[in-house]
């Protein structure tokens, strides 16, 4: 995947597109897949050079404090860390061989201020952004460098300023262009022809085609499928800086828990627009609430781990074999297959998220009505294929009795339930008023006292 600019702070957009790509790599490594996920960090870029100077801090600081905060943001958003984050710098001798291959090939020449990709030399130029080359040309920003050859060529070299950090090179001190970034380190870490590549959808041109150009251009066969998210909306507009409608994840996360944006992400489809408003992320949060409740209902979701899952019906299997559950599944209380077998159709269905989500709540419904109903098994199955399913997802279920309860309010709800037991009726409403006393809504439930903040 193309990784963060580590220039400031990320965006709604950066974590709509760190969720979408989590979603897929947990959602193959519960199909039973192994996966190797490759991030990039570009750590030398014009705005980081332009930001660290205003700031008066060295590059490599200003460039550390953004990468911490990037990982701090996504591990609230619960995104898993990527296999490999290479950084562009650790890589510039490659990229500068790359740039000499593409020279001693004829499609690169150089200029007075760098080195440029000829496009017209590059068979296919035009794939990804589905326009042939001349409709692209003719819509291309008509530049004042009067040495590029032609408006769409890119820069793969570029020659430093004064003042500017700079490696060295053939074509003198300087630092290799962005596009140039993902091919090398891609290639390097996942090989010719790796499986897939993404980003959001604004990447697909000019960045996508250029960094596939540069590959076939040598000769190398980039990836095989891409994959690439729609916008994050605000107010119906496309939220970018420029446009000031720009919101920092970190502002979300401090209102809101990291869950909610993944419910609203998970709601759409991944390559349609996502509206983030007060009441979009109010709604993923109710969302979330009830997830919650059921896990607290039949304590549940704390059992699971946070990190990937696999699918204990045994079908995993790129191609779709059945393979014999093993003793770990059998030991696992029941699944509802055919609830799993749904969920798959929808997630293998391009990633129909909004289906699986739905056969999610489905589950949670049919616990509560199970429950309801006095089926304790029944309602044990579902309630534990919902919060199986939302943990492929990377939503985990909270209910709220490990993390959040202090160990008197634990002491407290033990000693309600011992009192209750015994029919000591006066000590369970005492204990039950110390309780909301200190904030906790009580309920009664099948096993025992329940409560959750108020
Ligand atoms: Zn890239």
């Amino acid at each position: 995947m193309c990784g963060p600019t580590v220039d400031g702070v990320p965006h709604l957009g950066h974590g709509r597109f760190s969720l979408v790509f989590d979603v897929l790599r947990r959602y193959l490594i519960f199909t039973g897949l192994d996966v190797t996920y490759v991030s990039n960090i570009t750590d030398i870029e014009d705005k980081i050079i332009a930001r660290a100077k205003s700031l008066g801090v060295p590059i490599s600081e200003f460039t550390a404090t953004n990468e911490d905060r990037w990982w701090d943001v996504m591990d609230a958003l619960g995104v898993l860390r990527p296999d490999e984050t290479p950084h562009a710098t650790a890589y510039v001798e490659q990229m500068v061989a790359l740039v000499g291959e593409l020279m001693d090939r004829g499609v690169a020449y150089e200029t007075g201020d760098g080195v440029y990709l000829s496009v017209k030399d590059v068979p296919g130029y035009g794939l990804l952004a589905h326009q042939p080359l001349e409709s692209l040309r003719s819509g291309a920003r008509v530049e004042a460098d009067e040495e590029k050859r032609s408006p769409l060529d890119f820069v793969l070299w570029k020659k430093a300023k004064e003042g500017e950090p700079f490696w060295d090179s053939p074509w003198g001190d300087g630092r290799p262009g962005w596009h140039t970034e993902c091919v090398v380190m891609s290639l390097d870490l996942l090989g010719d022809g790796f499986d897939l590549h993404g980003g959001a959808i604004d990447l697909i041109f000019p960045h996508h085609e250029n960094e596939r150009a540069q590959a076939v251009a040598v000769g190398r066969e980039f990836t095989r499928h891409w994959v690439h998210n729609g916008w994050v909306t605000v107010d119906g507009e496309k939220m970018s800086k420029s446009v000031g409608n720009f919101t920092s994840l970190s502002d979300l996360l401090a209102k809101s828990d990291g869950r909610a944006y993944r419910l609203l992400v998970l709601r759409s489809h991944y390559r349609s627009p996502i509206e983030v408003t007060p009441e979009t992320i109010a709604d993923a949060e109710a969302g979330l609430a009830r997830l919650d409740e059921m896990s607290r209902r039949f304590g549940i979701g704390d059992l699971l781990a946070e990190g990937p899952v696999l699918d204990p019906t045994g079908r995993g299997g790129a191609t779709g074999e059945v393979v014999e559950p093993g003793e770990e599944a059998d030991a696992e209380a029941e699944v509802d297959a055919e609830s799993v077998a749904r969920f798959r159709a929808h997630m293998d269905d391009d990633l129909d998220t909004p289906g699986a989500l739905a056969v999610v709540f489905d589950l949670v419904r049919q616990a509560n009505s199970a429950a309801d109903a006095d089926d304790a098994t029944a309602a044990a199955r579902s309630a534990g294929t919902a919060a199986l399913l939302g943990a492929a997802l990377g939503l985990p279920f909270r209910s709220g009795t490990s993390a959040e309860i202090d160990p008197d309010t634990a002491e407290r709800v033990r000693r309600r339930d011992d009192a209750r037991a015994a029919r000591r009726w006066d000590e369970a409403d005492t204990l039950r008023g110390e309780l909301e006393a200190s904030g906790w809504v009580v309920e009664d439930g099948p096993e025992g006292t329940r409560i959750r903040r108020q």
